[in-house]
């Protein structure tokens, strides 16, 4: 084998990528895997520096059911191991089972390079009871100074690899943050339409289960608001937001739908959900607001809903419509009530 490089890894990036682009074809064809041993046996290979490796990986691994990946690890020990060590066969198998473990541990995970050292330190041990003290001192001294910089490397390739998927964690939870107040009226603080849109559509994808819409607006607001003043009635807007907001769970879904409508969509059929429907009116019909300012009580606040079941095989924009026009008949019919459609 002599003394010139296996594989020459100073190729620039252009060279470099075309080699790969040459290497990993052959890989996948073959079923190799991208472990650290196989890139670097095929790189060598379409380097074509080594003629008789060349032979040995093609014929090793002539199909796709030859792959063994023991057989990678003997030709790169064989190749990249032994070419460096070439008078110490104890050094020779040391360094391949250290080569073996840091390649495995590195592409295993974060915490496989961290039980690197300690093997490394532990292999170092077993070597020391070997006989020529002379050449295991001087080897052992050797070993030491490559530990202490595979430590070091490890270490940094550990704190950069801590970094990255500290600030990739980060990452997820900002963009799962903004995706979550995406979906919030911030005024309310329940799901707005857009909540609302997401919901619908999964509510009516579990086909077999029943799905009912409310759809309910405040009645006379624009009264409200030019009585008391639009903070007042955004007061009232956040007091109604939260009595919906309790209700929220697996089967009842509430959304401010836009300005001083609110949207309820419940997973059960039309008796539950009039139920439902007529508790809300009540509740509201109840509440006792008074003004900061003076502490009276405001006028009765009173809501007008539309209710209506989903019928299979319609589409959402008919089963929105539908609610929409029980509403229309609520507040026809004298509001502060729940119709039907
Ligand atoms: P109706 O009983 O027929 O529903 O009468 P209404 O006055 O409630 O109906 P209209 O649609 O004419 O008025 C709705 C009002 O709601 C008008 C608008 O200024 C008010 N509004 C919409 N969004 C908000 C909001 O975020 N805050 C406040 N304070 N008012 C709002
Ligand atoms: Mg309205
Ligand atoms: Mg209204």
């Amino acid at each position: 084998m002599g003394n010139e490089h296996i594989v020459d890894f100073r190729d620039d990036l252009v060279t470099a990528s075309n080699y790969l682009r040459l290497a990993v074809p052959m890989m996948v064809q073959r079923g190799i895997p991208p472990t650290p041993y196989n890139y670097a046996l095929w790189y060598a290979h379409v380097q074509n520096g080594h003629p008789e490796l060349s032979q040995k990986l093609l014929a090793e691994f002539a199909d796709e059911d030859s792959y063994d990946p023991r057989k990678s690890e003997a030709l790169f020990f064989e190749y990249f191991v032994k070419h460096y060590l070439p008078q110490s066969p104890q050094a020779q198998d040391l360094i391949a089972s250290l080569v073996a473990q840091l390649a495995r541990s590195v592409s295993r995970n974060l915490q496989g390079t961290q039980t690197y050292g300690a093997s490394l330190r532990d292999a170092i041990e077993i070597f020391e009871q070997s006989v020529d003290p002379l050449q295991i001192r001087a080897l052992v001294g050797k070993l030491l100074t490559e530990t202490r910089d595979l430590e070091g490397l490890t270490q940094t390739f550990q704190n950069e690899l801590k970094a990255a998927s500290d600030r990739i964690e980060q990452l997820k939870n900002e963009l799962a943050e903004s995706e979550r107040r995406a979906r919030i009226d911030p005024l309310t603080k329940i799901p707005n339409r857009r909540g609302f849109d997401e919901a619908i559509a999964q509510a009516l994808s579990a086909e077999d289960e029943p799905t009912c819409l409310m759809l309910m607006d405040l009645d006379h607001f624009k009264r409200l608001n030019d009585t008391y003043g639009h903070q007042m009635g955004d007061r009232v807007l956040q007091i109604v937001g939260g009595v919906l907001g309790k209700l929220q769970s697996d089967r009842i879904f509430v959304a401010r739908y836009g300005g001083e409508e609110f949207a309820v969509i419940i997973n059960d059929e039309l008796e539950g959900a009039q139920v439902l429907a007529e508790q809300i009116r009540r509740q509201i019909a109840a509440l006792q607001i008074k003004r900061k300012s003076t502490h009276d009580t405001i006028g009765k606040i009173t809501v007008s809903i539309g209710l209506t079941r989903f019928r299979p095989g319609e589409s959402v924009e008919t089963f929105i419509e539908r609610a929409d026009q029980g509403l229309y008949r609520a507040k026809q019919d004298g509001r502060n009530r729940v119709v039907i459609a």
